[in-house]
């Protein structure tokens, strides 16, 4: 049983040669034979010569360096496309998800689970920093993909299975976690503290951040689509019964409203609506405009330890 461990990096130069040590040490402690797979996002510190350096001492530790920053996300899929194990386990390269929890994740896996997901119990992150992720899980629960682990998970176990279909979608504005939660197999949950970064900072910047909440939700549920209608429906329902009450109104003779503020509001509140809905409508109609334009979904520029596979669609 070969495990791999995929990792997507970005300017993580301080963090590799220390997560690497705490990786060796969890492989030589479960045995068997592992890999690790280093996904480099187009970092532009020292991270593809520590990485370099890593693969000359280990064999094990392989690389795949992006043309330019595609994000974690297309990291993940790349280090699912480029893996050989049994079972992968992904988590991120500044040491937040510990490698030493993987032991718990394997076990499961070897009771049969296809996907483990290693689900936040801990915190080492305020309050406000948690709570717009909180946010996004939840409505992603909700709104998507009801398998979604309740607290959230960053770190996951996936059997070759799951990676052989995710490697076969060719999905560009969608999320990897979202297309594991969306294959379904059976899914098993361990707990974990997230610890705090060892070096550096957060790379994902808000705009980002809300690109991916918009592409999970877009991606996997017709929910905002259906509200739009349901939010068309109510409003006229609404204009209406209003209409119905200014004709029996006139009907009785009584003094008709005058005034031309009220019809201001309803203008305002009108116009505001559908616009909103127009965006709505836009965010799946971009989408579907850029999914046929068949882009890859990453470039690979150069590997260290494998052989190059070409585009990221297969
Ligand atoms: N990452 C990446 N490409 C990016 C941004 C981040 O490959 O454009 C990697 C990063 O190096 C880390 C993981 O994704 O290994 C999680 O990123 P980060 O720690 O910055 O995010 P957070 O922990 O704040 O969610
Ligand atoms: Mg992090």
């Amino acid at each position: 049983m070969l495990i791999s461990a995929v990792l997507p990096c970005y300017n993580e130069e301080e963090n590799l040669p220390p997560l690497y040590e705490r990786l060796a040490r969890v492989a030589a402690a479960a045995g068997g034979e592992w890999e690790f797979v280093f996904v480099d996002d187009h970092s532009t510190d020292r991270t593809p010569q520590v990485l370099r350096e890593l693969a000359a001492r280990d064999p094990r530790v392989k690389s795949v360096r992006f043309s330019r920053n595609f994000g974690s996300h297309a990291a993940l899929a790349a280090g699912m496309a480029y893996c050989t194990g049994d079972a992968a386990v992904i988590l991120a390269a500044d040491g937040q998800d510990p490698p030493e929890d993987i032991p718990l994740m394997t076990a499961k896996w070897r009771e049969g689970f296809d996907v483990v997901w290693a689900v936040r119990a801990g915190h080492t992150d305020p309050w406000y920093s948690r709570l717009p992720s909180m946010l996004y899980w939840t409505l992603l629960r909700r709104l998507a993909l009801p398998n979604t682990p309740p607290a959230g998970a960053d770190m996951l176990l996936v059997d070759r299975k799951v990676m052989d279909v995710v490697n076969a979608i060719t999905e560009t504005n969608s999320t990897t976690l979202g297309l594991i939660l969306w294959s379904g197999f059976e899914q098993a949950c361990v707990n974990y503290t997230k610890q705090a970064r060892m070096h550096g900072r957060s790379k994902w910047t808000l705009g980002r951040k809300i690109k991916f909440a918009i592409d999970s939700l877009v991606s996997f549920s017709y929910v905002p689509i259906r509200l739009m209608s349901y939010l068309g429906v109510a409003v006229s329902t609404v204009g209406f019964l209003v209409a119905f009450g200014l004709i029996v109104q006139g009907a009785l003779h009584a003094a008709l409203p005058s005034g031309w503020t009220g019809v201001l509001a309803v203008l305002l509140v009108l116009g505001g609506v559908q616009m909103m809905m127009l965006g709505m409508l836009g965010e799946y109609l971009w989408r579907a405009l850029d999914e046929t334009r068949a882009r890859p979904r990453y470039i690979v520029a150069s590997t260290v330890g494998v052989a190059p596979k070409g585009l990221g669609r297969p």
